[in-house]
């Protein structure tokens, strides 16, 4: 199995949903082993390579920072190109935030088929779990343990009706997340999202990006795309965060009640710790 990258180069533009800055976004073709790279057009092509290393603070979204340089809601497109067997591209943009186009990675999806994917000369390399690796934030667990393929059990529980408690088990293979997962859209509580704007976050948030759930409906007036829609966009946000370890993971994430923080934490624990990963070809 070879690496690939997009065969064409492709753009759309879009809003930034905590910001609400308009962005221009290019996806082009990478060479081998380069991963994802994030050039801001806007700064004289400064590049922020999508790594675990340059994660600054991801309490709503996953925002990346190199010198000084900040990079913000990277996770739905990187769970896009992961999801589509991407391995290597450029992401030029010409602002501070990915849009966050229906909220979802559908837009994206959409994107990397039309470019289409070329497939390159060297082999794909994987990082490959060997011991389980674990971590605990007030009652929220997130683990990884080895498996010979990258597989997510995935369980959150909120008080509402539409949700309550969904778990859902996510075996990464031949066009499963386009089906299962990529069409999930992000969600909100109305309480949370005036507490964002407040803090001046959220600001292109609308019912076209996201699910807005009150006390006991949802805002929305089109219908859920799958009537367990939350897990599997915590599913989604783990494979887009996961995709800052730099390669395809072989492995068994295990989340409850995760959250972006606890995927960097997961992240930055596993590579830290001896013996617990390598990387195979
Ligand atoms: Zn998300």
């Amino acid at each position: 199995m070879n690496q690939t990258t997009l065969a064409n180069e492709i753009s759309t533009t879009g809003v930034g949903l905590h910001t609400g800055v308009d962005v221009n976004l290019n996806l082009k073709p990478a060479p081998e082993n380069t991963g994802y790279i994030f050039v801001r057009t806007d700064l004289d092509n400064f590049e922020i390579p999508a790594s675990a290393e340059y994660i600054s603070h991801c309490s709503y979204a996953t925002t990346l920072m190199r010198r000084g340089v900040v990079l913000s809601t990277c996770e739905h497109l990187l769970s896009a190109l992961r999801g589509s067997g991407v391995d290597n591209c450029f992401i030029e943009l010409d602002n501070i935030e990915i849009p966050i186009m229906d909220g979802s990675s559908e837009d994206f999806l959409e994107l990397i088929r039309s470019a289409g994917i070329a497939e390159q000369d060297s082999a794909r390399r994987f990082l490959r779990v060997l011991k389980k690796v674990e971590v605990e934030q007030n009652g929220r667990l997130m683990s990884i343990e080895p498996s010979d393929r990258f597989e997510i059990e995935c369980v959150i529980d909120f008080p509402h009706p539409f949700i309550n408690r969904q778990s859902l088990h996510f075996v990464f293979e031949n066009g499963s997340f386009g089906r299962e997962i990529g069409s999930a859209r992000t969600f909100g509580f109305t309480h949370e999202i005036e507490m964002l704007r407040k803090a001046n976050l959220a600001r292109g948030g609308s019912l076209d990006n996201a699910i807005v759930l009150t006390p006991d409906g949802m805002l929305n007036e089109t219908p859920l795309r799958f009537e367990d829609e939350f897990v599997r966009h915590k599913i989604l946000d783990i494979i887009g965060d996961f995709a800052l370890l730099g390669m395809p993971v072989l492995g068994k994430i295990t989340a409850e009640k995760s959250g972006h923080a606890v995927h960097a934490a997961l992240m930055s624990k596993l590579l830290k710790t001896e013996g617990a990963w390598e990387i195979v070809k």
